[in-house]
């Protein structure tokens, strides 16, 4: 299918080709023609899938036509969970829109200045991004007018009940048009979602997708089995050492931890930052465009912040700590194998946490192969799972061949990638990442006081480091 079939005039389909797009994705040419024909969505796609411009496109064709009332109001409204997304929907409105005359995107989030988000909306807006919290707030002081509103979009909405927006959510639609049209998009279409779009959309059509990216086909998942934080650190040393590793998220559980993580990093020599949501608003900006421009390999990241990151360059996603839900892990690995590309997701997890993995495994239907680095295998016996291929007769593990988990009765949904860790030595990276090594101004807003000279990533150095203070500093986290 071609996007000249959808109904998208000139101006859009050409803003679609400069994009490089050529096809539409299965969302966008399910969803496109029913929201042009003005009816109401409830669609199940998460990241990845195209959803933003299955959205955005035909919001955008009708703000070609003029509006019968006049004012300043926004006549298109998304909602997102984070402000990250928020700024990712707001870039997308302009690309697809950028032939379109006259058509004002502002994104309202927490966290930004007032007086610069005053400013914003009283010039007049036509498609408001905002967060629910900081929205809400805005038209409570009287700011943003809703009359006018043609479109309401709630995008990731999920997110938005799981983070407690239900509420706001409500307040927010109690005060637009009864006659809108409404978007809603989510990753699952779970009991509370149905149950609020019963509350919001007008006989919707259902969409639901089930993209190769949506299940995750194109990522490589691996799982190691970590005595401890030494050990963690250890492992994650050997994998930021890969050449192959071209930009990683490493999760933590918490801020602190992302925050420590980081700096450790940076002084062994990574181009590393953190990402979380304590920090202001452009200290964010800022270290995402870092990771947009590849001058960051390393962003080590809480869940909230990460969510809705797409950036093509990143390689791999490192769950440092596992995540408390297994949703969140979906979203996690979703931040590679972006635009049609291969990722690999590798999670960390000790003896105790092999429950929290099954119930991942349940989540995702998929079994996470465990995999082993030569020199740095576990300790401790943690194999009581069905992973027959990678045990050695003797029921120890052995290491990673890059061949599939190979699951008792399960496809092996993983097959045919060679994991770089088997045949590897972990060649220094700090010889051969390029623009990571050795660049001062490469570091993020992050950069700790008096520590921005770039330590050469010496074999060894950091682990052995890591290892002495882990203790310590991961009491805190
Ligand atoms: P999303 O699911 O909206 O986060 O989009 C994921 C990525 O796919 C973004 O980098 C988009 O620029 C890209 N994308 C969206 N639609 C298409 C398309 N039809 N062809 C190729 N890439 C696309």
């Amino acid at each position: 299918m071609k996007f000249e079939t959808l109904g998208l005039n000139a101006p859009i389909l050409q803003a679609i080709a400069n994009a490089g797009y050529t096809d539409p994705t299965p969302v966008q040419a399910q969803a496109v023609p029913e929201a042009l024909a003005g009816r109401d969505l409830l669609v199940s796609a998460q990241t990845g899938t195209g959803k933003t411009a299955a959205f955005m496109l035909p919001s955008l064709q009708l703000l070609t036509e003029p509006h019968p009332v006049a004012g300043r109001g926004p006549r298109v409204l998304v909602l997102t969970p984070t402000r990250e997304l928020a700024m990712q929907v707001t870039k997308a409105a302009e690309t697809y829109g950028r032939n379109l005359r006259r058509i004002k995107t502002v994104s309202i989030v927490g966290g930004m200045p007032y007086p610069v988000q005053n400013r914003l909306l009283k010039s007049g807006v036509d498609i408001l991004v905002a967060t629910p919290g900081r929205l809400l707030d805005q038209m409570q002081s009287g700011r943003v007018d809703l009359s006018r509103l043609q479109v309401l979009i709630l995008d990731e909405a999920d997110r938005m009940l799981d983070m407690g927006f239900k509420d706001d959510l409500d307040a927010i639609v109690a005060k637009v048009p009864a006659n809108r049209q409404t978007l809603l998009f989510s990753a699952t279409l779970d009991p509370n979602i149905v149950r609020l779009a019963k509350s919001m959309l007008n006989n919707p059509v259902r969409i639901e997708v089930s993209s190769q990216q949506s299940k995750h086909e194109n990522i490589e998942q691996r799982l190691h089995f970590a005595d401890d934080m030494a050990h963690k650190n250890r492992l994650l040393d050997h994998l930021l050492r890969d050449v192959e590793l071209n930009q990683a998220i490493v999760f933590t559980s918490t801020k602190r931890a992302a925050d420590d993580l980081a700096q450790d990093l940076h002084e062994q020599g990574h181009a590393s930052a953190a990402l979380h949501g304590d920090m202001k608003q452009g200290a964010r900006n800022r270290t995402l465009q870092l990771l947009r421009q590849g001058r960051l390999r390393v962003l080590v990241a809480t869940d909230v912040a990460a969510r809705g990151i797409d950036v093509q360059g990143i390689s791999h996603v490192i769950n440092y700590d596992l995540p408390r839900q297994a949703e969140d892990y979906v979203h996690r690995i979703g931040r590679t194998g972006r635009a049609g590309k291969n990722g690999i997701a590798i999670s960390f997890a000790n003896v105790r946490e092999h429950f929290q993995v099954k119930i991942i495994e349940r989540f995702t239907s998929q079994p996470i192969p465990v995999a082993t680095i030569p020199g740095l295998e576990p300790k401790a016996r943690v194999f009581e799972r069905n992973d027959r291929n990678d045990r050695k007769p003797g029921g120890k593990p052995r290491a990673h061949s890059g061949k599939p988990g190979g699951y008792a009765g399960k496809p092996g949904g993983f097959a045919g990638k060679a994991g770089p860790f088997a045949a590897k030595g972990g060649p220094s990276f700090a010889a051969k990442a390029g623009p990571f090594a050795a660049k001062p101004s490469h570091h993020a807003a992050q950069a700790p006081a008096g520590k921005d000279g770039w330590a050469k990533a010496g074999a060894g150095s950091f682990a052995g480091k890591r290892d002495s203070n882990s203790k310590s500093r991961f009491a805190k986290a």
